[in-house]
């Protein structure tokens, strides 16, 4: 009998709805779980999912207890586990910054140096902070961090940000960042070249690469072929092929979804039409 592959993800926060989406993507699909339910089966592979809190996730992978599991790059860095970070998922974007009131007169990382930062993330803080040379007096606090300048428990803050809005809305102001995170997919170390495993990172990558290309389709005038292939930021050749119509070729290529909005005038400036996007399910390079 084949061994089950067990996967930790989590079971509440921001990256529960995100990664259950990435995984019924992939074709992986678990029963769907009821309240209090903390496993599920998968119907169409041999997959279990365990479900837990996105801190537990790292310990859970490194202890073996699951073989893989999706948590955020910043946990698996706080908790300082021993696993195998096999692929960024392209959510749960954040970046650990360092922020002061806005009057403070600190405007970069190195005026931290001995002053008192409060933040929630201390091994992580740490770490960053000394990798720049930085000495300051850590107050570990377990949420809320934004508010310890008003309250005078600290002179600064080190969080997780990603759009900012909650440090604007706490009059404070960034002065630097210390980490950039995402969510990722880890298993312990040493068993990525398991089968299974392999298996699970190329599903899991072919949604996440499709979720960052669009496939692009348009008319090209034939003596444009040649302009409208160097413009396009592919790494493979477009796909050219001839028309009813004399002197024009239809083109198709993979391309970044983030260069759409520069890429279509371009193309339309070089004599294209019938321009079309369309998403792409898997891509498998
Ligand atoms: P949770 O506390 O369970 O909602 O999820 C926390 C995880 O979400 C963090 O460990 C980060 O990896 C990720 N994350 C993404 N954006 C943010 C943010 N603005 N603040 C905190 N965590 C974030």
């Amino acid at each position: 009998m084949t061994k089950r592959l067990t996967i930790a993800i989590p079971s509440k926060g921001r990256l529960r709805e995100p990664t259950w989406s990435l995984l019924d993507a992939s074709g992986l699909s678990p029963q769907e779980p009821g309240e209090r339910v903390l496993m599920a089966q998968c119907r169409n592979a041999d997959v279990d999912i365990l479900f837990v809190r996105a801190d537990d996730v790292p310990e859970y992978v490194q202890d073996g207890v699951v073989d893989c599991g999706v948590t955020g790059l910043d946990l698996v860095a706080e908790k300082k586990c021993d696993v195998d970070v096999l692929l960024r998922l392209g959510f749960g974007l954040c970046s650990l910054q360092a922020a002061v009131p806005t009057e403070d007169s600190a405007h970069t990382l190195s005026d931290l140096d001995g002053r008192r930062i409060a933040t929630a993330h201390p091994h992580l803080a740490a770490t960053t902070l000394a990798e720049r040379g930085i000495t300051a007096d850590l107050i570990t606090v377990t949420g809320s961090a934004e508010i310890t300048p008003r309250l005078g428990l600290a002179d600064a803050i080190i969080d997780l940000v990603s759009s900012g809005s909650t440090l604007r809305t706490n009059g404070l102001r960034t002065i630097g960042t210390l980490f950039e995170a995402e969510a990722v997919l880890i298993s312990r170390a040493g068993v990525s070249h398991s089968e299974s495993v392999k298996t699970l990172t190329t599903m899991l990558s072919s949604v996440v690469n499709a979720r960052a290309s669009r496939y692009l389709m348009c008319n090209v005038p034939t003596d444009a072929v040649e302009a409208v292939s160097a413009l396009l930021p592919t790494t493979g050749s477009p796909s050219v092929m001839p028309l009813a119509t004399v002197g024009i070729v239809a083109l198709h290529a993979l391309v970044p979804a983030k260069d759409i909005w520069q890429l279509l005038p371009q193309l339309e400036g070089l004599g294209a039409t019938s321009i079309l996007t369309l998403p792409v399910e898997r891509m498998v390079p």
